[in-house]
């Protein structure tokens, strides 16, 4: 067996704290002497698959998908070290110190640069460096501004000189491959066939409509005359096609046009998973772990050149399970897991058995393999293993198998979770920091992992704050280091612990964090040199890094500048700048962390410009996550964060792990899209993943045309289990190979287009204009629907109809909505920077049902509900309540309406709504209060007030993921009325955006231009 994902080769002495590096350091280089080296390596009987297989890992080049870089650092000494000193200081020093090319002038600490900003509150120099140990003293001793920390810092004679070399200088390679998504091609990209390379560039020739534009007429009655239900593949071609079609034409006589919007197609079930892709296949996963964006993969380069959607998938591998579901676990034991020598795909439903059950040919490379003696069965009559209904490998397209040593690099780690705090005064102010530590407090029993689990903190403004949480200490101990140029960290080996030991200590810290800052006056934010303490900190295990934070950081290194918005960029080919990481820094803490299997998760709560384009960068390479929360009050957010919060840390979480999707011969995944870093051309390195990420892939052919019927997929993530198991989750899949372009459409899954579309029009903002974008956007929807309607025009009289397959009749609405999103839409006027920048990392993550109803959000009706239906069961009202179709003329002024889009609620007061449902709700008279802006729902005992909090829990409990606040606006409520409501009804026209009966007007235009 292949050690999959070796990439860290670990010390044999780990009890929970190893002594070496986590580092994917080559072993060789690692380890000096044979006993201490990969002891849970194998040197197993397979070699030279390595093209195909997770050996590719072994030796782990990182990289961005670009050029490789060098080994990671190899030289954390461990020969002189005890399994508990896990912070030999030359490490830190070392790499403070470690000169890199991609970082500024003020991280490599050299001569003749400008002094570090020291705390800039009214404090005298501080000698450098500086460290006050002091006992922790609870509420009475002010810990803000510590101008009072005088103990020099221990001499640092022990630390051998050779030492600072040991964390080698930053590769410069990485800088080609971290400039935002677009570069995430994975090399070589020469192998990428034309339609592939560059589907979502900008077309030559093509001109956008403009605005406005003839009456046309949508005629429902019109819709959907000429379907039937086709035969799955294709094999009746000629007798009945299959197409829906709108009437797109003036209604003679009509004056105004005679619009009727009711006939435009709306998904207001939501997502629907496809069941073309099961019903095919029965053996295949579950759509929510793998979604095509057609489940009929084209056979050749010319038919997949007419198909001008993305041909990809959408992969969540750690999706809930359906209902009633779950994922078999399935022990190996001894046997090994069963894998082709060749590919190293796993064992599926789709191998085949022969030679009386002593062979087992691979799905996806056909290779005949040898069945192991422990895994051997006899065959029945029909070639079907007697014992596969005992074994889920065998019929299941989803499983998990628990990993051997071999898929072991170092004993797995615990769960970590280290938090990194802003305790500057806008954080203390706006009450974040309160709510904060207590909401951790709350989730401390339910943190995974127990007893293992490892907890640390550590808090900044303009200095960093440490905490010594020693369980033998009976409170924790504060320690200040204000000399943020040559960052070092004092008593590392207390400052992260095991929770379960520790626990009183750390319950007391949190209960005394608010406090002990609450007259801090200090605005400045020493966040990089924090950033870079956090991953010395926590670099020997990795684990769950979150940061909290309210500014700009603003002194020492990773200090960002005010650039901000600007107006007069927008529209130029400066213009994405704007949205692109301004410090290399950031990129490259990225990489640093993600090779320490540490994953971060951003918080950020500013009112102010805090510079989200450079800041969560951070998060997209660690596959972690941007939570954004502007002009933060924690009255009236606490319940958002709090829930945030306690998801992020209690939800399912995969830690150190890698993922890799194979496909069948003729077929290969050249771009990926969303949150990780590629360690090779093919494998995503994941330091912490959880299941709320999705990712998506596009797909191209190898050969000129394919002889296979089916291609096969495989995701397999191998990861470590909060529980301390090494695991690897393995979706399977399969799609059949055709030479029909209408099959191609017929089995079209908009969601999974949509989400692999929305992924490439945000990373297209990354390097293009938002314009651009959107431009995009259009054009491929325009290109397919008129390759398709030549496949029809000619048998049939169409010239006033738009047709489309009614597996895409959804997809201009939705490329209307992603069009208006927050990360592409408008320019300047339409959205803040970072609001723009927050929402594009959001959307690059989500799951495809989520995805879509961010886009298109429920909007329902509530009053006639609250008031006369009877209460029955909480979940009636789904069987009361429809979704209306997202425009101004669904709202009735005497209605109450709930907008849901997964992440908030918005309620809307019709002016002439009942006083009576108003009173109830709110508790009061409200038409005293000129807005309601500031008012939090609050439960009443009567009836109408409770119907409305069962609906909202249950719409919170159908998606956990994020937490729906509830603003509430009332009618004619200006300005608010207009930005949280209206800005998102996106069938109207918002600004100088067209609504959706201008867009469908435009999209038939240019379908028929060239026709
Ligand atoms: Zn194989």
């Amino acid at each position: 067996m292949q050690p999959m994902g070796n990439e860290r080769p670990g010390p044999p002495n780990f009890p929970g704290r190893p002594a070496s590096s986590p580092f994917g350091a080559a072993p060789q280089t690692t380890m000096p002497s044979p006993q201490t080296t990969m002891p849970f390596l194998s040197s197993g009987p397979v070699v030279g698959s390595d093209a195909f297989g997770y050996r590719a890992a072994a030796a782990p080049p990182v990289r961005f998908n670009g050029p490789s870089m060098s080994s990671p650092p190899a030289s954390y000494p461990s020969s002189n070290l005890g399994a508990y000193q896990r912070f030999p200081s030359p490490n830190y020093l070392s790499t403070a110190q470690s000169p890199g090319p991609l970082r500024g002038p003020a991280y490599t600490g050299q001569p003749g640069l400008p002094p570090p900003t020291l705390p800039s509150m009214g404090q005298q120099p501080v000698l450098a460096p500086t460290v006050a140990a002091r006992p922790f003293q609870i509420p009475p001793v002010p810990m803000g501004p510590p101008t009072q920390n005088v103990n020099p810092t221990p001499p640092r004679g022990n630390i051998p000189p050779s030492a600072e070399s040991s964390f080698p200088a930053l590769r410069p390679v990485l800088q080609s491959s971290l400039h935002g998504y677009p570069s995430r091609q994975p090399i070589p990209v020469a192998h990428v066939p034309p339609p592939q390379a560059s589907p979502f560039h900008p077309q030559q020739g093509f001109v956008p409509p403009p605005p406005g534009g003839t009456p046309v007429s949508l005629n429902s009655r019109e819709h959907v005359p000429y379907t039937s239900a086709g035969p799955p593949l294709g094999a009746l071609q000629g007798l009945v096609e299959e197409f829906s079609s709108l009437t797109v034409g003036s209604v003679p006589g009509s004056i105004d046009a005679g619009i009727d919007s009711q006939a435009l197609p709306r998904p207001l079930d939501g997502d629907v998973e496809p069941s073309s892709f099961v019903e095919m296949y029965p053996l295949n996963c579950h759509p929510r772990y793998l979604r095509l964006t057609t489940s009929a993969i084209p056979n050749s380069q010319s038919l997949l050149s007419r198909w001008h959607l993305p041909l990809g998938v959408v992969v969540h591998p750690l999706a809930e399970p359906p209902e009633g579901e779950e994922v078999p676990i399935v022990n190996f034991g001894p046997a090994g897991i069963i894998r082709c020598r060749r590919c190293r795909t796993y064992v599926n439903p789709y191998v085949t058995f022969t030679d009386g059950g002593r062979k087992w040919r691979c799905n996806i490379c056909a290779l005949l393999n040898d069945v192991p003696g422990d895994y051997f069965s006899l065959l029945d009559a029909s070639g079907r293993r007697c014992d596969a209904d005992q074994r889920p490998e065998l019929t299941k397209g989803s499983v998990e198998f628990v990993a051997p040593t071999e898929y072991m690099v170092r004993p797995p780690m615990p769960p970590l979770y280290f938090f990194l705090i802003d305790v500057s005064s806008s954080a203390v102010r706006s009450g974040m920091l309160e709510i904060v530590a207590k909401t951790i407090k709350s989730c401390l029993d339910e943190l995974p992992g127990f007893p293992r689990t490892q907890i640390g903190f550590i808090t900044f403004d303009s200095t960093l704050h440490f905490y010594n949480m020693k369980s033998s200490l009976t409170q924790p101990q504060m320690m200040v280091v204000s000399d943020l140029d040559d960052i070092f960290v004092p008593l590392p080996d207390d400052l992260l612990v095991n929770l379960s030991e520790s626990r009183s200590v750390v319950d007391t810290f949190l209960d005394s964090l608010p406090s002990m800052f609450q007259d801090n006056v200090n605005i400045e934010s020493a966040f990089g040199p924090a950033l870079k303490a956090a991953f010395m900190v926590m670099s020997r295990l990795g684990g769950k890094l979150l940061i909290f934070q309210t500014t700009l950081p603003s002194l020492g290194i990773g200090r960002l500048k005010l650039r901000g918005d600007d107006l007069r960029v927008y529209g130029t080919d400066k213009e994405h700048m704007l949205r692109l990481p301004e410090e290399p820094f950031y990129k490259q803490m990225a990489a640093d962390l993600t090779k320490c299997q540490i994953g971060v998760n951003l918080y950020v709560f500013s009112d102010k410009y805090s510079d989200i384009a450079s800041l969560g960068t951070l998060a997209k390479y660690t596959g972690g996550q941007v939570y954004y929360y502007p002009s933060f009050q924690g009255d009236v957010h606490k319940e958002k964060l709090r829930h945030d919060l306690a998801r992020d840390l209690t939800r399912e979480t995969a830690w150190e792990a890698v993922m890799r999707i194979r496909c069948g011969k003729g077929v290969r995944f050249t771009t990926y899209h969303g949150h990780f870093m590629l360690r090779s051309t093919d494998l995503l390195a994941l330091p912490a993943v959880d299941s709320d990420k999705a990712f998506a892939l596009q797909l191209s052919l190898e050969e000129t045309l394919l002889t296979t019927q089916t291609v096969y997929f495989q995701v397999a993530l191998l990861y470590t289990s909060s529980s301390g198991e090494r695991r690897i989750r393995v979706h399977t899949a399969a799609a059949p190979v055709v030479a029909d372009l209408g099959e191609m459409y017929r089995q079209a899954d908009t969601g999974a287009i949509v989400s692999v579309l929305s992924r490439l029009a945000i990373e297209k903002t990354l390097s293009h204009k938002l314009e651009d974008a959107r431009h995009t956007v259009q054009l491929r929807i325009v290109k397919a629907l008129r390759e398709y309607r030549n496949l029809y025009a000619v048998q049939h009289r169409l010239s006033g109809r738009m047709i489309y397959p009614e597996s895409l009749k959804f997809l201009p609405l939705y490329g209307l909505a992603l069009c208006k999103s927050i990360p592409i839409r408008g320019g300047y006027a339409d959205a803040q920077l970072d609001e723009r920048c927050a929402a594009g990392f959001n959307m690059m993550v989500l799951p495809v049902k989520r995805l879509l109803k961010l886009l298109y959000p429920s909007l329902m009706r509530l009053d006639e509900y609250l008031v006369r239906a009877p209460v029955a069961d909480a979940d009636d009202f789904r069987n009361f309540l429809k979704r209306l179709p997202l425009t101004a003329g669904s709202l009735d002024p005497k209605g109450l309406y709930i907008y849901d889009d997964g992440f908030r609620f918005i309620i809307w007061f019709g002016k002439m709504l009942s006083l009576d449902i108003t009173a109830n709700l709110l508790g009061v008279d409200s038409s005293g209060y000129p807005e309601l802006s500031k008012f939090i729902l609050p439960e009443l005992d009567n009836g109408v007030s409770r119907k409305l909090m069962g609906i909202l829990k249950r719409l919170r409990e159908s998606d956990p993921s994020s937490y729906q606040l509830c603003h509430l606006v009332r009618q004619a409520e200006q300005p608010r009325e207009g930005l949280l409501l209206f800005a998102n009804l996106i069938e109207d026209q918002i600004g100088g955006a067209g609504g959706y009966i201008d867009w469908i007007q435009q999209i038939h235009r240019q379908v028929q231009q060239s026709a």
